[in-house]
């Protein structure tokens, strides 16, 4: 069984989007990724990929394939059996940097699910093959968010997440004229930090007056602001979930300790797939809910999460959904897409990806 490393190589990996994604940090027209390859003695490649977020992770491409460069001398001639120990090193050797380590990750694992034979959504736990995404909506005027809300739910979308961050009024009218396209959709919120926790507050309070019902308000405030993240939990009546408050398994603890959150949404662009581990396990210790997450990945880097989410199941929000904003390229395998599920069953192993195959 051959599993020593050849080889890690990272390069730009640009890729077109359907169309403009538009939040509150900012507004994206091309997701400006990195490709990482491990390549093992027999010629076995795992692949890995990151989308960097300057603003959101501190990434960027050039950051991201640095680092990676700086880290070929500890991964070559290593077992990638021992993929652990392996990732401690490389871990060690260079804090932070989520994006780098987050790509480096998927990559050693899909080659060591390659390398043993397993998917990696079997390693993982194999709790399920399935898991169903929600889709995600841009900032814009009530009648283009009605508009692509109108579109995602006739290809079969039941859950519908908005980004807001527009001020109160505006957003309501959004999520109003959601409601009103999509009766039956369940709808979540993510705010990406846009609000002090008084609006947080009064935008929950002004859709639960007109009864729409929200089933998470994902990131209201700062990043750091925990004491406005428990201030909106404690007042607004619907569930909070702290995305950029959570990077690392220490930021899950400190939400856990002060009653920050009712949910975490963990991304392995964030946490890698190590990192994402670990705050499950936090999560689930304190019984808090579970959202996975994505940033701009293609189908190389979103099979992994993919594949995490069936692996250890009990995510009570997915939302996966970058894969539906970018435009299809030349890459078959890691799972198969029917409307808005995601099925793992039937690929091979590793996160099953094939780069240069339709
Ligand atoms: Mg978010």
């Amino acid at each position: 069984m051959a599993g020593m490393i050849k080889d890690l190589r990272a390069r730009p990996f640009d890729l077109p989007l359907v169309e403009p994604f538009i939040i509150a940090t900012g507004r994206k027209d091309a997701a400006n990724n990195v490709l990482v390859e491990v390549e093992l003695d027999n010629g076995t490649i795992g692949y890995g990929e990151v989308a960097p977020s300057p603003y959101t992770t501190g990434d960027t491409p050039a950051t991201c394939i640095a680092v990676i460069e700086q880290l070929r001398p500890l991964v070559i001639g290593k077992d990638v059996r021992q993929w652990r120990s392996l990732l401690g090193q490389t871990r060690r050797a260079v804090r932070h940097q989520f994006g780098a380590h987050s790509g480096l990750e998927i990559a050693i694992l899909d080659a060591f699910g390659k390398a043993v034979g397993v998917p990696l959504y079997q390693f993982f736990g194999g709790v399920s093959t399935r898991v169903e995404s929600d889709y995600t909506l841009s900032l814009g005027s009530p009648e283009e968010t009605a508009a692509a809300a109108r579109k995602a739910i006739a290809a079969g979308f039941r859950k519908i997440k908005i980004k807001v961050g527009m001020g109160v009024a505006t957003d309501v009218a959004r999520v109003r004229a959601v409601r009103e396209v999509g009766p039956d959709a369940e709808l979540s919120l993510d705010a990406n930090q846009a609000f002090s926790p008084q609006a947080a507050v009064e935008l929950a309070h002004r859709l639960a007056a007109e009864g729409i019902e929200i089933t998470l308000l994902e990131q209201p405030v700062r990043r750091d602001d925990i004491a406005g993240m428990r201030f909106v939990r404690e007042r607004a009546g619907v569930p909070v979930g702290a995305d950029e408050s959570v990077f690392t398994p220490e930021d899950a603890i400190r939400v856990v300790r002060e009653g920050a959150a009712d949910v975490i949404n963990i991304k392995v662009a964030k946490a890698g797939l190590l990192g994402a581990l670990d705050i499950y396990s936090i999560a689930r210790s304190a019984n808090l809910d579970l959202m996975i997450g994505c940033m701009m990945e293609s189908k190389v880097g979103l099979a992994a999460s993919v594949h995490l989410a069936c692996g250890l199941g009990c995510f009570t929000h997915c939302d996966l959904d970058s894969v539906f904003l970018l435009k299809p390229f030349d890459c078959a395998g890691g799972y198969t897409l029917t409307g808005p599920t995601f099925d793992v069953e039937g690929h091979g192993p590793g996160t099953g990806i094939e780069l240069g195959k339709k």
